[in-house]
């Protein structure tokens, strides 16, 4: 079975949630909707305080090529634009509203109907993820019409759909494929219009085993698509790991996929995609996991933009009492946070409650030369060497202390 060569690790899968069906949370109470939820410059607010706002318009618009425009996930009023705290922690700007209703832009389709037929160009395409607000949903946040945009004197020539969710504990990529493969699929064959590449591999890791089947019976009708298992391994979601198990191409470091002819998505942001390009419908909700070995009723949620960290707990059953830290992401990947006001963002896949016994630091022990971390490195470093050099103050660009 195909993975990546060098190191990796197959920790406990934890997947508490992967059979719970999405449940969709309708938008109340209030918003906190940052400007800077993309790698880039944040957004520009399109808005001001007390204006009344519907949900997919304009609240902030992209700064620059490297941003994304940011759409209100509710209707309701501007209640005002302030700091807020951003998932690390500092305080970024925010737009804040009060939720009233739950009025949409006539402008999006809100039919059940699945669009088949691509009628925009690779041009518009582009444009449409652009406007849209589309960026990488498996965490990176990177807009994604740069992504479809591919330097002149570089070719792509075939399209990777990152659907490993190597993380433990997370399962948002796996209900989406199981419950929307069809718009899933769909989502790849506009982003394959618009890099112009007849070829597209979708990876999942073989511990799901449902979706790989679903999506590679659907597939047949899809040309050019493949859906491809892959082993177990951690970090194989990470797009330099994901491209040498699926394609044996080496990203050179300090370069990026498309130099070896790859560009790669996620499921989520195919997704997004389809959403975007199909019925017209901004990025402004996702699909997030709220689990923990704890919480009462976890499960995979629906969310819009914006809506406060603890209103998910509350939906899965409240704050266990045994919780040492939240974590937002993976627990491998992931960060904790600091308060659950911290709204969810574009990038935030799951909310994990971990207990005290699992949350806490254990003591440094000086190293014993294992070689374990040589073995498990994906990147074919030596951890051990890096950390004694870090202590010593001799890494590249550390002035000895
Ligand atoms: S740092 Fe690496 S070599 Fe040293 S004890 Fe830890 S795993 Fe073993």
């Amino acid at each position: 079975m195909k993975t990546f060569p060098i190191g990796g690790v197959h920790p406990p899968e934890n997947k508490i949630t992967a059979n719970m069906p999405i449940k969709y949370l309708p938008a109340s109470g209030s918003v906190v909707v940052p400007l800077a939820q993309h790698i880039g410059a944040p957004a520009i607010p399109a808005v001001n305080k007390g204006d009344k706002v519907k949900t997919g318009q304009l609240l902030a618009a992209a700064k620059g090529f490297i941003s994304a425009n940011i759409h209100s996930p509710v209707s309701g009023k501007v209640n005002r634009i302030d700091n807020a705290l951003d998932t690390s922690g500092y305080r970024q700007p925010a737009v804040f509203i009060d939720v009233e209703g739950d009025d949409w832009l006539e402008t999006i389709d809100r039919s059940e109907e699945i669009v088949y037929d691509i009628k925009l160009s690779s041009e518009e395409i582009v444009r449409k993820c652009m406007d849209s607000g589309i960026v990488g949903l498996g965490g990176a946040t990177f807009p994604s019409h740069v992504k479809l945009s591919v330097p002149f004197g570089k070719k792509c020539d075939v399209l990777i759909i990152n659907g490993v969710e190597c993380e433990p504990f997370l399962t948002s990529d796996h209900r989406l494929m199981l419950e929307k493969a069809e718009e899933v699929l769909v989502g790849v064959k506009i982003l394959m219009k618009a890099l112009n590449v007849n070829k597209a591999l979708i990876g999942i890791e073989n511990n799901k085993p449902d979706a790989i089947e679903h999506l590679q019976k659907l597939s047949g009708n899809f040309p050019g698509i493949s859906v491809l298992p892959l082993k177990v391994k951690y970090p194989q979601g990470a797009e330099k790991q994901l491209i040498k198990a699926l394609i044996n191409r080496e990203v050179p470091s300090g370069r990026l996929p498309v130099d070896v002819g790859a560009v790669v998505h996620n499921v989520g942001t195919a997704y997004a995609v389809y959403e975007a390009v199909q019925k017209n419908k901004p990025l402004f909700e996702r699909v997030v996991t709220v689990t923990g070995k704890s919480l009462k009723s976890p499960g995979n949620f629906m969310v819009r933009i914006g809506t406060p960290v603890g209103r998910l707990i509350d939906e899965a059953g409240g704050l266990p009492e045994d919780t040492g830290k939240i974590i937002s992401g993976g627990p491998m990947m992931g960060k904790a946070l600091v308060s659950t006001e911290i709204p969810v963002v574009k990038g935030m896949s799951g909310i994990i409650a971990v207990p005290v016994s699992e949350s806490e630091r254990t003591e440094v022990n000086p190293c014993i030369r294992c070689a374990k971390c040589i073995q498990v490195c994906p990147m074919n470093l030596e951890p051990y060497l890096l950390m004694s050099l870090a202590q010593k103050g001799l890494l590249t660009g550390q002035k000895r202390k």
